[in-house]
């Protein structure tokens, strides 16, 4: 079949892969037995992945054929299927007055849930991949499977294990049944600051013990946002104290909305114009603790790096988590950094088809990714880079000592590779 539709992410778009599949997943299993060449096959939920799509290779595109969402009589549970977006799934919800956390953009689809999903409300709701109870899918060697959490049988606590954050190596997920919460309206606090003053948020923000989150993208500009439940008093009170602190800004903003259906855009603050022409991007995300003391040294050093970037589109950004989402025992999921308070992530962006801007933007990325690395150990997939020379140390710092488990399931469940290597 040709594209379903075009892909959220320039770099996939612009791909030439072999051809596009868009199944149910028996005729999923069965296409699978019979040999998919060349392998690896790409999987497109969102799209908004550089890796949903790549020259030569053939995309299973969820986005035509997996688009189910039944909500349950109670409201307190939904399974959607794997093609629909985040804004899909909260827009079904909030006619029930139900949510579940979804990121800084409703645009990601299922890859969002199942590498983990870091919300601004994680602090407060966990993870996104917290709420899954259940999952449908077919694994890379054809077999289908339907799992239920929690599972009493060694082996499938192991599979469940592996899939909730290792599933783009392992299967593919073509259903996702997950808790829902009690859809709540947020207040955002939207601001510019300087790097002292975001350094000053951020020593704050470590002390919080209510919803409230901190959020920050440094391009042309350094752009705050928090996010707190609006009927959190003390969270609220937090923001203000806050607000005081840092003194007037003319761009800042304090706004109430119903829901993250109605969450103002992250990062528009941080740039005065849009870019121009067709970006390619590439995006590499850690993980680690609480920074304290540590921030102005690092801040000095990415002054320096933001000083340098090679192209407008080149930004560092975070995401606080903690609270909720460190309450999951590590071995129950393959998101085992569940002591991370924060996520940064580095974006390398260059024009499309310029290659030696794209090798300026990636020697950028990397020396940004080793500084960060210093603070934040840990690495959170949420975009997999098996065309890229991080990957092997990406697995590593992702899933530790559990990477040997996910080669033994990977033996077992996509023993051809069928999936991106391990
Ligand atoms: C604008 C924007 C904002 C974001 N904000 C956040 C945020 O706040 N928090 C956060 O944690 N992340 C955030 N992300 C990252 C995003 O969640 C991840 O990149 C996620 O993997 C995207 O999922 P997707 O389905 O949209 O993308 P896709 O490109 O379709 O998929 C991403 C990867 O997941 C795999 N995959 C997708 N679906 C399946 C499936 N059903 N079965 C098996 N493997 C599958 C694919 O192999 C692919 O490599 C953001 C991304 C964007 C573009």
């Amino acid at each position: 079949m040709t594209k379903h539709a075009a892909l959220w992410n320039p770099l996939a778009n612009d791909s030439h892969p072999a051809g596009w599949i868009s199944s149910d997943a028996i005729t999923l299993s069965n296409l699978i037995r019979q040999g998919i060449q060349p392998s690896p096959l790409m999987v497109c939920s969102g799209g908004t992945s550089s890796r949903c799509a790549a020259d030569g290779l053939w995309t299973l595109d969820l986005r035509a054929r997996h688009r189910q969402m039944v909500i349950s009589e109670a409201g307190d549970e939904v399974e959607i299927g794997a093609g629909l977006s985040m804004a899909e799934v909260l827009e079904g919800l909030q006619t029930r007055g139900r949510s579940i956390p979804v990121g800084l953009s409703t645009v990601p689809g299922c890859g969002f849930v199942l590498t983990g999903g870091i919300s601004p409300l994680s602090r407060s709701q966990g993870l996104a991949m917290d709420h899954i109870v259940g999952l449908r899918g077919v694994w890379g060697n054809g077999d289908c499977f339907e799992l239920s959490a929690p599972v009493s049988p060694h082996e499938e606590q192991q599979q469940w294990r592996g899939l909730l954050g290792a599933a783009p190596f392992l299967a593919i997920v073509t259903a996702i049944r997950l808790r829902t919460q009690e859809l709540t309206p947020l207040v955002i606090w939207r601001s510019i600051g300087s790097a002292q003053q975001l350094s000053i948020a951020m020593e704050v923000a470590e002390q919080w013990n209510h919803s409230a989150s901190l959020q920050w993208t440094w391009n042309e500009r350094i752009e705050l946002f928090i996010v707190c439940f609006a009927n959190d008093a003390a969270a609220i009170k937090a923001v203000e104290s806050l607000k005081t602190r840092l003194g007037h800004c003319p761009e800042s903003s304090m706004t109430m909305v119903p829901g993250q259906h109605a969450q103002p855009p992250f990062g528009s603050l941080a740039r005065s114009t849009d870019l121009q022409g067709r970006i390619h991007t590439e995006i590499v995300s850690k993980l680690g603790p609480a920074w304290g003391q540590r921030w102005p040294a690092l801040m000095a050093e990415l002054e320096q790096l933001m000083r340098r970037r090679p192209h407008p589109g080149c930004q560092i950004s975070a995401q606080q988590l903690g609270g909720k989402s460190s309450q999951v025992p590590v071995s129950r999921t393959s998101f085992l950094h569940r002591d991370a308070i924060w996520k940064p992530w580095c974006t390398a962006a260059w024009s499309a088809g310029d290659t030696k801007g794209r090798d300026r933007a990636l020697e950028w990325l990397w020396q940004t990714n080793n500084l960060v690395s210093d603070y934040c150990p840990g690495a959170h997939l949420a975009q997999i880079h098996p065309h890229l020379s991080c990957h092997k140390a990406e697995l590593h710092d992702a899933f530790q000592d559990w990477l040997p488990g996910l080669n033994q399931l990977k033996t077992h469940h996509d023993p051809h590779g069928l999936l991106p290597p391990l």
